[in-house]
């Protein structure tokens, strides 16, 4: 039986009309508007595009949204004394810088120097560590929109074996801990496979739900899935040029074979990918809320 096709196009746009309605409510109850600025440094053109996109949504969302473009040879020093001023501003509740920073600036220097309470990326280690211990205010984006993903097309994560392909900061670590947590939409058995694992089919076959970020197209065969199970593929692989001359995507697992042996699948493009820039909106509304005292 083919699997059923989980949209995150569609999950992230009932989302985001959820939040548009949240932002009204907040805006005519409180007099709270939640306020967002991207930091963009240089001029690469992805990163340009990820925060266009970012501002774009934001501005949609009815936020207060601030786009600060910041030359490429700009030093250490004057881009942390710009997130302090950002860190002080009431109006703005999340602080993004987009990534890559040039080689100049210390990356991990520049990310921890934000506000805890405004890094609604979720990167920051005191984040990282109220993840691990249960305690998050927020949830890294794109695993958050995973956890989404799950609990919004009703799978059963409670006691579900789930296995996730990939380890990195970003996706694998901090998807594996919020669906270990022992709350709803997690209290998983979780398994983490890397490149180091001696056997990965044997841990992906017996995987209820099954998470990919390998970054390797096709990393997931069909004889590595459970007959029933649920496939989160998260990898984003530019795998050549459309004719009009687009970028062709693909995702990690082996999606035309799996999709005959899931239950449930996510495609790519518009699975995870939609997810991720509506979670940091969320987390943005949530950031303006506990600044409120809401
Ligand atoms: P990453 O930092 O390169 O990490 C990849 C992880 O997968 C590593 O832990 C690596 O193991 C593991 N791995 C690679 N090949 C493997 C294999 N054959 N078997 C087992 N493990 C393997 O990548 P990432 O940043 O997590 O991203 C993963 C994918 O998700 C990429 O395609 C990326 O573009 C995509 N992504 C999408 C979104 C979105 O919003 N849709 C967001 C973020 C990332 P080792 O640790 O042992 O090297």
């Amino acid at each position: 039986m083919a699997a059923k096709i989980i949209s995150g196009t569609q999950i992230a746009a009932e989302i985001r009309e959820e939040i548009k309605q949240e932002v009204v409510k907040l805006k005519e109850k409180h007099g709270v508007t939640p306020g967002l600025v991207t930091i963009l440094v240089g001029e690469n053109p992805a990163s340009v595009s990820y925060v266009t996109g970012k501002q774009k949504t934001a501005h949609e969302l009815g936020f207060f949204s601030v786009q600060d473009n910041q030359p490429a040879d700009i030093t250490e020093e004057a881009l942390l004394a710009l997130i302090q001023k950002y860190n002080k501003d009431p109006k703005i509740h999340g602080i993004l810088v987009q990534l890559p920073l040039p080689k100049h600036v210390n990356e991990t220097k520049v990310l921890y120097a934000i506000d805890p309470d405004k890094d609604v990326d979720a990167f920051h280690p005191v984040n990282v560590g109220k993840l691990v211990i249960g305690e998050a205010n927020y949830y890294p984006c794109t695993p958050y929109g995973i956890q989404q993903l799950l609990v919004r097309s009703g799978v059963k994560t409670d006691g579900a074996e789930l296995v996730v392909v990939g380890r990195s900061n970003i996706v694998g670590k901090p998807i594996a801990n919020i669906m270990l947590q022992k709350a709803k939409g997690a209290n998983s058995t979780v398994t983490i496979c890397h490149t180091a694992t001696k056997d990965m089919a044997f841990h992906t076959r017996r995987a209820d739900i099954l998470i990919v970020a390998a970054g390797r197209p096709k990393a997931i065969t069909a004889d590595m899935v459970k007959e029933g199970a649920v496939v989160i593929d998260v990898g984003v692989n530019r795998i050549g040029m459309t004719p009009e001359g687009k970028a062709k995507l693909a995702g990690d697992v082996d999606f035309d074979a799996i999709k005959e042996k899931a239950s449930a699948i996510t495609p790519v493009p518009g699975g995870v990918g939609p997810m991720t820039i509506t979670m940091l909106m969320l987390n943005t509304v949530k950031a303006a809320k506990v600044a409120a005292g809401i």
